[in-house]
């Protein structure tokens, strides 16, 4: 059995900015992307890791990721981060401290 590792990214929030002006085209109505990664084990969330912002523009379909700005800094702030994609980290947290706990019971009442 091969236990499959890998990253993905999942969507957290979008934001239409009608201050922020398109560098292509000039137009005022940007949408921002606010993107999580996060490494998986077989499918499920194991650990988030970095989010990053994309910015697209409607008008002339402009569009780029990881965007340094002070919009993008403030929306990434404002879209935390799921619990559940710790899911794979707190499941295995809770196995071991479980197994610890078991084998201190053990020593303590044996038999
Ligand atoms: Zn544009």
């Amino acid at each position: 059995m091969f236990l499959h590792f890998g990253h993905s990214e999942r969507l957290l929030n979008y934001y239409e900015d009608e201050s922020a002006v398109c560098d292509n085209c000039g137009e005022k109505a940007l949408t921002y992307r606010i993107v999580q990664k996060y490494y998986q084990i077989q499918g499920i969330p194991f650990l988030p890791a970095h989010k990053y912002t994309g910015v697209s523009c409607e008008n002339c379909m402009y569009g780029h990721n990881n965007v340094i700005s002070e919009n993008a800094k403030r929306y990434e702030k404002l879209s935390k981060t799921p619990l559940y994609l710790y899911s794979g980290a707190l499941v295995l947290s809770l196995t071991f401290l479980s197994l610890i706990v078991l084998a201190c019971l053990s020593i303590i009442f044996p038999d």
